[in-house]
């Protein structure tokens, strides 16, 4: 596998902006975890995937990786069929 390089401007904030390509390339998506480490010796810096984002909970139980979006706001499969039943 190739390196992949890419060069960044930080924005006012102090933020920089990833390209898609290099999501892709990483598997990284929204809302993970980077760990960032300097490296003063060479004046580098690494990122490394500290955790991934598991994914929206939902609003009653609190499970995580819920797939379902009702009105914006996420709903587990089971929780949404106890409502129906309401
Ligand atoms: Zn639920």
């Amino acid at each position: 596998m190739e390196n992949l390089s890419v060069v960044r401007t930080i924005d006012e904030k102090c933020r920089i902006d990833f390209p898609l390509e290099f999501m892709t390339t990483t598997g990284w998506s929204k809302f993970d975890k980077l760990l960032m480490t300097y490296n003063e010796q060479d004046e580098t810096v690494t990122l490394k995937l500290s955790g991934k984002y598991p994914g929206p909970k939902c609003v009653f139980c609190k499970k995580v990786r819920t797939k379902m979006l009702l009105h914006g706001i996420s709903i587990c499969e089971n929780c949404l069929q106890k409502a129906e039943k309401l």
